[in-house]
């Protein structure tokens, strides 16, 4: 893929960059391994003030980041806005906590038989940071946040066609005042990543992205025995329930769908609705999908703006073209619009069946699937009959129904009578082929630290 800014509201190419060099990518390596040996010195202290002063950075600049987001990759100038906002809430939220996430924690001196014993985390170097262009700073922030502010350093390998978003990320680091190399942007292609993985200095990697670039980024982690954080695709379930409040269930619905104009790992994309009450979820659902302004992404107007790549559209458009071939039903949508952009209405699928692509790969755009069901245990069963596993969603008032599907559903999170979401307080990640380890909370802070024992006799 060249490494360029494409508008894909448009299909006009605005910038092109040549990777950088071997030389280039050594350097920038070097850079941040000598960078780490400052960073892990500085106390947690310094760091959280660099960190709030890059929530302020972003906070400042948010309508020119957001355009140029929107400009690299469609999404909604509102829903970038918000974007920016969000990145800034989680800067100020690890150096808010990065404290209290890195103390020591005594354990049970007399336990173990010492004077003292207890756990000490610690950063581990340079990670490398292999990262999607759908939420293209919050991605990215989701782990520099957390990583720096526990003195890692940075190395960001961004999507091909985000190259700027990624420039300006590095340059807020910097204008923070992190030190030179503390977070640096490789423009390289993917075919990179080997080489850069496989150098000594670089201790670890996290990828979000696609299942084939999680398997690649884990195989040569694999060979080179370093550590992995892979957040990869989804197909969530979204399950409604007799008892669930169906208008509210099917306005969230689509906007679980919907957000990024289709393009999120943890949009609901299978809605799985009990016979009961399937008639009128669907009707409700498909209108509320029909009535989706579908337009320019800098429009105040635009719910729904092109998807990121002509490529991505394709894919999208021949899954509801192999399911439809098959028999399934358009409730609306459907059609792939003429004239410039890459843009494709929101669209809902029915009579879905095992043979037809929709039913067990990720729809990477605004298109979902409905599937009936006549009890609990066969919402459970179709909820987790993929190879996915990251978020899902159930609707239901009942309380003792709450809990099984908390416990029932094979994610890596469960949100009841609401949308899947990531919040910079809880874990986010995926379990089977979605992934492994988390990102946010402690627990992602501290997926870049040595749990070192630390035992005095
Ligand atoms: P992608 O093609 O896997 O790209 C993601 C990143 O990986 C890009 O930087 C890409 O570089 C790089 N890459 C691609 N193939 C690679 C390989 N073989 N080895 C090393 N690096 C490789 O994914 P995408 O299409 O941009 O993003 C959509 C996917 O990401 C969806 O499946 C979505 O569900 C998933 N996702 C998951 C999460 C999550 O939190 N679990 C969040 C967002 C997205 P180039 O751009 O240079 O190809």
């Amino acid at each position: 893929m060249p490494i360029a800014t494409t508008n894909p509201a448009t299909g006009q190419v605005l910038k092109t960059y040549d990777p950088m060099s071997n030389e280039q990518i050594d350097a920038a390596i070097e850079r941040a391994d000598l960078a780490f040996r400052d960073l892990h010195r500085t106390t947690v202290a310094q760091r959280a003030q660099w960190m709030n002063a890059a929530a302020d950075l972003l906070d400042a600049e948010r309508d020119d980041t957001a355009r140029l987001m929107t400009t690299e990759m469609g999404k909604t100038y509102a829903a970038a806005q918000a974007e920016v906002t969000k990145c800034a809430t989680a800067c100020r939220f690890y150096a808010a906590n990065a404290e209290r996430m890195l103390a020591d924690e005594p354990a049970d001196a007399k336990a173990v038989k010492a004077k003292r014993a207890f756990v000490r985390y610690q950063p581990i170097g340079p990670v490398l940071a292999v990262m999607p262009w759908n939420f293209p700073l919050w991605q990215v922030m989701r782990f520099a946040a957390p990583a720096l502010t526990a003195g890692n350093t940075g190395l960001l390998k961004h999507a091909s066609n985000v190259p700027q978003t990624a420039l300006y990320l590095e340059d807020v680091f910097r204008r923070a005042g992190f030190p030179e190399g503390a977070f640096s942007t490789l423009l390289v292609g993917s075919e990179a990543v080997d080489r850069i993985l496989s150098d000594p200095r670089v201790r670890a990697a996290t990828l979000t992205g696609s299942e084939t670039a999680g398997r690649s980024i884990a195989q040569i982690a694999g060979r080179e025995v370093k550590k992995t954080v892979l957040e990869l695709g989804g197909s969530d379930p979204f399950v409604v329930m007799p008892s669930a409040d169906l208008d509210r269930a099917a306005e969230v619905a689509t906007t679980a769908r919907c957000q990024n104009n289709g393009q999120s790992c943890i949009a609901a994309k299978r809605f799985i609705v009990h016979t009961d009450v399937f008639d009128a979820f669907a009707e409700k659902f498909a209108a509320n999908m029909a009535a989706l302004k579908v337009g320019d992404p800098m429009d105040g107007s635009t719910d729904v703006g092109p998807l990121a790549s002509e490529h991505g559209r394709d894919e999208v458009h021949a899954q509801v073209q192999d399911a439809v071939d098959q028999g399934a039903t358009v409730l609306c949508g459907g059609e792939k619009p003429a004239g410039d952009g890459w843009y494709y209405p929101p669209t809902v699928v029915t009579d879905l069946t095992p043979q037809m692509r929709m039913w067990s790969e990720e729809v990477f755009g605004p298109v979902a699937g409905l599937y009936r069901v006549s009890s609990y245990d066969e919402a459970i069963e179709v909820a987790n009959g993929t190879t996915f596993g990251l978020g899902s969603n159930a609707w239901t008032t009942d309380p003792a129904e709450q809990e099984r599907f908390a416990t029932d559903l094979d994610a890596g999170n469960v949100f009841i009578n609401g949308m899947t979401t990531s919040f910079p307080e809880l874990p986010f990640g995926g379990v089977k082929n979605s992934g492994y380890g988390r990102e946010l909370s402690a627990f992602g802070m501290r997926e870049f630290c040595n749990t070192k024992t630390v035992w005095v006799g």
